[in-house]
């Protein structure tokens, strides 16, 4: 793969690197199998968060292995006070058993009152700022869900890099991109797969990888196997056919803009409700033809679509504003 410059950090990072949230379904050392065949294949860039539970622990297990200095370690923490953010930090940087931070980033900053707060006297930044005139912290990033903080932050330029999610399906931060690009910030797509709603895989990282302004892709993955299809996208990159693009087109189609990114920022359900399962459910069986295997998982549900109480809690909480009452009862006309 040909590595790219992530703006002005002066890193160069591969195309495709490794995304830390599925690590906390496998192990330490399943964890650190991923982590040395990316090593092997070049795909050295791992982005995690303080938020992914066990994942920094398990990728501190693959470095101590593998040597730290061959990574470039991005991960994050939601904290948004000094004293919040100093806290989390003391925790990254022992799970990770390591000395400093490659990018440090602040996570899914949702709306301007946190990012007010995140700026603040007392706020996050001016912290991290500290540690990293102390060399602890290498560069400062940002990631958010929200096309108006997005802008925002390019406008601001007070961050080197920028995380945000683009795909096939999601391409309303775009425009921004470029302007992000010409500003020098590096560009991190999370979200390639739209949350696993996108089943050309390929096709949705060659696209992703065609927009220059993108430094590197982190798509998540809990297998050898997926890392090498990941990778095998970008190796070499090649543009999409029109056959591709009408392939890919059609899936966009097909899912239209109401669907689950499975972040899971709308957990906990006031009733527990797990929201995303119901809806990849209802998409196995609408979509795949899967209709006796989602009966059988879906009977296993402890709470299921109808138990639905329509408090809302969990609509304030998505930050693609999904209308999530409503399309739980579209889901439970087709599992309950
Ligand atoms: S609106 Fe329904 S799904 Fe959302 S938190 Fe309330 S009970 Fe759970
Ligand atoms: S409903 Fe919204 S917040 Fe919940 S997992 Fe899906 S996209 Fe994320």
């Amino acid at each position: 793969m040909i590595k790219r410059p992530l703006g002005k950090t002066g890193l160069l990072v591969p195309p495709v690197g490794l995304g830390g949230i599925p690590f906390q379904r496998i192990d330490a050392e399943g964890t650190k199998a991923i982590m040395a065949r990316a090593l092997e294949l070049g795909a050295n860039f791992i982005d995690t968060a303080r938020g992914y539970t066990v994942s920094e622990a398990y990728i501190g297990h693959g470095l101590k292995a593998l040597g730290r200095d061959n990574f470039i370690l991005a991960t994050k923490s939601m904290q948004r006070t000094r004293e919040g953010v100093l806290k989390e930090l003391a925790i990254s940087l022992s799970d990770l058993g390591t000395d400093y931070i490659d990018l440090y980033q602040f996570h899914n900053v949702a709306n301007f009152s946190d990012y007010e707060t995140l700026m603040g006297e007392d706020g996050a930044y001016q912290a991290i700022k500290e540690k990293q005139a102390e060399g602890v912290i290498r560069h400062i990033g940002i990631s958010t869900h929200s096309v108006d903080l997005l802008k925002r932050f390019v406008e601001d330029g007070h961050f080197e890099t920028i995380q945000f999610p683009y795909n096939p399906m999601e391409r309303q931060g775009e425009d921004w991109f470029k302007k992000a690009h010409d500003k020098g910030i590096g560009f991190i797509v999370m979200k390639p797969f739209a949350g696993g709603a996108i089943d050309h895989k390929e096709l949705s990282l060659r696209t992703i990888l065609h927009n220059e302004a993108v430094s590197v892709v982190i798509p998540g993955v809990d297998s050898i196997e997926q890392l090498e299809q990941n990778v095998l996208a970008a190796s070499p990159l090649t543009p999409l056919s029109k056959e591709e693009q009408a392939t890919m087109q059609a899936e966009a189609d097909s899912l239209g803009s109401h669907f689950c990114r499975r972040c899971r920022y709308c957990l906990p359900c006031a009733v527990g409700i797990d929201i995303p399962m119901v809806f990849l459910m209802e998409g196995y069986y609408t979509r795949y033809n899967l209709k006796d295997w989602v009966k059988e998982r879906y009977a296993g549900f402890e709470k299921k679509a109808e138990d639905c109480i329509d408090c809302g809690l969990c609509e304030s909480r998505c930050p693609y504003h999904l209308p999530i009452r409503d399309m739980l009862k579209q889901a439970s006309a087709v599992l309950d």
